[in-house]
């Protein structure tokens, strides 16, 4: 019974170990697959992809403006001295118009007159808040520079404008052209992309200050160094520069309980660096998810094969009860164990010519002890008298429950004068052990026949002298050991 529970955790421990052990290695490989996909393939193919994307809209305007600051018509219509402004009209149209820009415009530095494609001309005033990029760019000292702002003069929309300083023939300093083109449309696109991909993706300048973004955790201003997860894995903005930027490096960081993946990439015709995110918590959802169903199916498995295994080994031990050798009450073989045992003993002894004693055991007085205390203690005192009798035997020796209260000790290896005193070894054993049932103490006294066996007899023989000594027992006064003659 014992064993049987013991055999049913040990199964069930083990169904539930492999099954444990199986979920979640397939899991962990699933979320190392995962990492590495979004790690290796996605983030930098998506930040490449919005490169080039970007690359069409804000360095299409650059190249714009560039081609703008070298055009020799504009140059010669300066040199000429501004004067027909219509034909600077019709020309920064015509760019606009080509560059799908909001606004296309020329200041020039001799007159401080700002012609546009849209507005009407006017001056660029020093030392005005409006004005002032204008003087930006005019000391910058490289050939373009960047703004994102809104202005009033274009519908008051957030626009980038790209600024590109203008030079004579002689290399002197002329004036600044450029396209102004609506922020919403590269933003558009970063949108497209989050919404597609589950990516943030936002362009910093070399001072971590975010340009461009679409995404509400990653504010149009912002310095990245005061957000969220990025500012916990030191990605210091102002070593940016730093960063090796031909291999895009991937960052990964802890954003709450989403492992955040990050990706640098530098746009140099913007000086702006290409920030992709993409949390691994949203594509592990999925297997998250299987994994929870696979456990579910292990513990609906494990109950099927435990309840299977356990009605099998409940019928097994019935059948095996009713077949088996061994006596319920004492545990001890029976008298058909014996028969079995019994044959393979006496081919030992034969063979290596030892002596084989037997002795014969049965309780005194027993119906009294059943009269005066009831069944139930007489079977305890039948249990506890098996007991006794196996921790006075040897390892080697066979014990069995002859029948009622009679039990027969086969003793291996043993002539007469030890099989004597083994049988009063056990006679006082149980004449001193104390017995008893629920607290109230029995005592006992057992008769014993003993007999070795003689050459060449049989089992029976045997039996039958040793059954006759105990009777002698019984009749010399019980409570004793006689040897069979
Ligand atoms: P003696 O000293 O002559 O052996 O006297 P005794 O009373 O032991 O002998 P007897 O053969 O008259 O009675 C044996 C008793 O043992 C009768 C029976 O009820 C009891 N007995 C046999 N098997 C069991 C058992 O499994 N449990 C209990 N409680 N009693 C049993
Ligand atoms: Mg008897
Ligand atoms: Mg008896």
């Amino acid at each position: 019974m014992q064993n049987r529970h013991k055999l049913i955790v040990l199964i069930t421990a083990i169904l539930l170990f492999g099954f444990l052990a199986v979920s979640l290695l397939t899991y962990r490989s699933s979320k190392l697959s995962i990492h590495e996909a979004i790690v290796i393939n996605e983030l930098p193919l998506t930040s490449a992809s919005i490169n080039s994307k970007i690359q069409e809209d804000l360095v299409g305007s650059i190249e714009t403006s560039s081609m703008m600051a070298s055009n020799t018509f504009l140059k010669d219509w300066v040199a000429r001295g501004e004067k027909d402004e219509t034909v600077i009209k019709q020309y920064l149209t015509e760019t606009k118009r080509q560059s799908h820009a909001l606004a296309s415009y020329f200041i020039s530095e001799k007159t401080r007159n700002y012609y546009s494609s849209d507005a009407k001309t006017k001056k660029v005033i020093e030392n005005t808040e409006a004005d002032s990029w204008y003087f930006k760019v005019r000391s910058a000292n490289k050939p373009y520079e960047l703004f994102i702002e809104r202005n009033a003069r274009y519908g008051n929309q957030l626009a980038i404008f790209v600024n590109y300083r203008m030079f004579d023939q002689a290399n002197e300093y002329i004036g600044v052209v450029g396209v102004g083109i609506a922020y919403n449309k590269a933003q558009k696109l970063l949108e497209s992309y989050e919404k597609r991909f589950k990516y943030k993706v936002y362009f910093v300048d070399k001072n971590g200050i975010i340009m461009l973004a679409s995404d509400q955790d990653r504010p149009l201003g912002a310095d990245i160094d005061n957000l969220l997860g990025i500012k916990d894995i030191h990605f210091n903005p102002k070593n940016l520069a730093n960063l090796n930027i031909e291999n895009n490096k991937i960052h990964t960081y802890q954003l709450g309980e989403r492992a955040q993946n990050v990706i640098v990439r530098y746009v140099p015709e913007l000086h702006w660096y290409l920030i992709a995110e993409k949390s691994e918590t949203d594509a592990l959802a999925g297997i998250t998810r299987s994994l929870y169903n696979n456990l579910l199916l292990c513990l609906l498995i494990t109950s099927i094969v435990v309840t299977l295994t356990y009605m099998a080994l409940k019928r097994y031990h019935y059948a095996v009860e009713n077949a088996a050798a061994i006596d319920k009450l004492t545990d001890l073989p029976n008298r058909k164990a014996f028969d079995i045992g019994m044959s393979v003993m006496m081919q030992d002894s034969q063979r290596n010519k030892t002596a084989l004693g037997l002795l014969l055991l049965d309780l005194d007085y027993f119906k009294k002890v059943n009269d005066n205390n009831g069944h139930l203690a007489g079977d305890t005192v039948l249990k506890q008298t098996a007991e006794t009798i196996i921790a006075t035997i040897r390892a080697e020796d066979f014990v069995c429950r002859w029948g009622g209260e009679e039990f027969l000790i086969v003793v291996r290896d043993c002539d007469a004068v030890r099989l004597m005193l083994l049988a009063e070894k056990i006679r006082s054993a149980i004449q001193v052990a104390n017995f008893s049932y629920l607290d109230k103490s029995i005592a006992v006294t057992v008769s014993i026949g003993a007999a070795v066996r003689l050459h060449d007899e049989g089992v029976e023989q045997l039996i039958h002298r040793a059954d006759s000594a105990l009777y002698q027992a019984k009749h010399a006064g019980r409570n004793q050991s006689i040897l069979a003659s």
